[in-house]
C-alpha cells in the first residue's frame, strides 16, 4: 500500500538525448540581453555550480542545477563534468581559413626585421598566398580547410567566420566562397562566410587600384550577392592595400547588395578605418592597433563590435596591441578572434584568450565573453550560439580545469577535455589513447 502510494507521487520524468552534469562550474553567459555585452557586463559570466545541461534534439533544453535538473529529466548519455568548468563553445569571428601553401620563409624575414608591408611590396605576403591559391583546385582547398576546423575543434570551436580573399579575380573569390559553403554542409563546425575580395591590390591592377575596386564593386560584390555565397562584406583599409576613399565604396556597394559589413581597420596606420566602420553601420571593426579617441567614441555611440586579434598583433612584431581597456571604458563591445591566416598561423582561440589577458589586460571573464557571445555576435549568431540557454544550439566545450580564471593562465597546452557540437560528443581526450613508452 505504501509502496504504491510513492510510486504514484513520482513525476515522469522527460527524455532528453544528453545530460551534462555535475560541471564544478557552468559558464552560461546568460544576462537576458540581446545585445552585445559592455563595460561591466564583460564580467559577468552567469557561474552556477554543480550545473547541468539538458540537450535533446541537437538543442539545450534546461540549465540548471545537476540536482534539479535531474529531477526532471533522465538520458542514456551523460557526461559527468566532476571537477571540470562546462561553457559555450569558442566563436572565432575573424579567420582567413581558405588558402593554399605557406610562408615560413617569410616568417624568418620577419624575425630578421623585415616589415609586413615591405614583404607584400616585393610580391610576397598575400600576393604570395593568392598565386599559390589561384592554382589550387577546389578539392585541395577543400581537403586543406577541412583539416584546419578538426584542428580549430580540438580546441573548443564551434562555429567560425571565414573570409575570401586570396583570389581577388572574379572566378577565384568565387571558388574561394563556394570551398566556404562546402565547408560549412560537410563539417561540424559552422562557417559564416565572409566576402573580402578587397584583400590586397592584385598584380594585374598595381597601377591602377581604382580599376579593381571597380570591378569588385561592379561585378563581385553583385554576383557574390546573387548567388547568396556571403553574408558579409569587408575590407583592408590600410595605407598599401585600399584608401579610405576606395574602402567607403566597396562597403557601400556591399550594403546595397543587402551584405552586412565588416573593416579590416587601422592595424598598421591611424588611417581612419574606425571612423569609416561606424560612419557605415559596420557590424564590426577589426584589428584597431592604431584607432583613434573619436573614432572609439563613434564605434561606441554607433554600437560598432571591436573584433580584437592579439596573436595577429604579435606576428606583426612590433610590440603594439590595440587598446582593449579604453575601448571597454568607451563601452565598446569587444569580441576576440584568431585571425588565422598564413603569416599568422593559430587555430586557438585559448591562446587569443591567453594573449589578450597578457598583452591587452582583460580579465579571464572579459576575454571569455569576448570569445564567445561577443563573438557570436560580430558574425550575427548571437541568437544561435555563444551562451548556454534554452534554445541555442548545444555547442558546449568542458575544459580539463576546475574554474575560467585558468583560461589565460594556463596556456600552451590544449585545455580541452571534451567538445558537444549541435548536440553530438565530437571530441573527447578521454577517448583517444596516449601511450607512454618507458622502462619500468
Ligand atoms: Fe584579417
Amino acid at each position: 500500500m505504501v509502496r504504491t502510494r510513492k510510486r504514484s507521487k513520482r513525476v515522469k520524468k522527460e527524455s532528453v538525448d544528453l545530460l551534462i552534469v555535475n560541471s564544478n562550474e557552468l559558464i552560461t553567459l546568460k544576462d537576458g540581453s540581446e545585445r552585445p555585452r559592455t563595460g561591466q557586463q564583460m564580467q559577468s559570466l552567469g557561474i552556477m555550480r554543480k550545473g547541468c545541461l539538458a540537450v535533446k534534439d541537437g538543442r539545450i533544453v534546461a540549465v540548471g542545477k545537476t540536482s534539479e535538473i535531474r529531477k526532471e529529466f533522465r538520458a542514456e548519455n551523460i557526461i559527468s563534468a566532476s571537477g571540470k568548468t562546462v561553457m559555450p563553445g569558442f566563436v572565432d569571428p575573424h579567420t582567413h581559413l581558405v588558402f593554399a601553401g605557406s610562408r615560413e620563409d617569410e616568417f624568418q624575414m620577419r624575425v630578421e626585421g623585415a616589415s609586413y608591408m615591405k614583404i607584400l611590396d616585393t610580391g610576397g605576403g598575400i600576393l604570395k598566398t593568392v598565386k599559390q591559391t589561384r592554382r589550387a583546385g577546389v578539392d585541395r582547398l577543400v581537403d586543406f580547410g577541412f583539416k584546419t576546423l578538426d584542428v580549430m575543434l580540438e580546441h573548443g570551436t564551434t562555429t567560425v567566420e571565414a573570409k575570401s580573399g586570396y583570389g581577388l579575380t572574379v572566378k577565384d573569390e568565387l571558388k574561394i566562397l563556394r570551398v566556404i559553403k562546402r565547408l560549412n554542409q560537410m563539417h561540424a563546425v559552422d562557417v559564416v562566410p565572409t566576402f573580402l575580395g578587397t584583400h590586397a591590390v592584385p598584380p594585374e591592377y598595381r597601377n591602377n587600384p581604382r580599376e579593381y575596386v571597380d570591378l569588385v564593386v561592379k561585378d563581385m560584390i553583385p554576383r557574390v550577392a546573387a548567388k547568396g555565397l556571403a553574408e558579409f562584406c569587408d575590407v583592408f583599409c590600410e595605407r598599401g592595400a585600399f584608401s579610405l576613399e576606395q574602402s567607403r565604396r566597396v562597403l557601400v556597394a556591399g550594403k546595397n547588395y543587402g551584405l552586412k559589413l565588416k573593416v579590416h581597420a587601422d592595424e598598421m596606420s591611424m588611417l581612419g578605418g574606425t571612423e569609416l566602420a561606424a560612419g557605415v553601420g559596420a557590424v564590426s571593426a577589426e584589428h584597431l592597433l592604431f584607432s583613434s579617441d573619436a573614432g572609439i567614441k563613434a564605434m561606441a555611440k554607433k554600437g560598432v563590435i571591436a573584433v580584437l586579434l592579439p596573436v595577429a598583433a604579435f606576428c606583426l612584431m612590433t610590440g603594439r596591441y590595440a587598446d582593449a581597456r579604453k575601448m571597454i571604458s568607451f563601452s565598446v563591445p569587444v569580441a576576440l578572434g584568431t585571425d588565422f591566416n598564413p603569416s599568422c598561423w593559430v587555430e586557438n582561440q585559448q591562446l587569443v584568450i591567453a594573449f589578450a589577458c597578457h598583452f591587452m589586460k582583460l580579465t579571464p571573464a572579459e576575454a571569455i565573453t569576448a570569445a564567445t557571445i561577443n563573438a557570436a555576435h560580430a558574425i550575427g549568431r548571437a541568437g544561435e550560439v555563444g551562451s548556454l540557454e534554452v534554445g541555442k544550439k548545444a555547442d558546449v566545450i568542458i575544459l580539463d580545469v576546475p574554474n575560467h580564471k585558468f583560461l589565460g593562465h594556463r596556456f600552451g597546452v590544449n585545455l580541452v577535455d571534451k567538445v558537444v557540437k549541435s548536440g553530438r560528443l565530437v571530441v573527447d581526450k578521454e577517448a583517444s589513447t596516449i601511450k607512454t613508452v618507458g622502462f619500468f
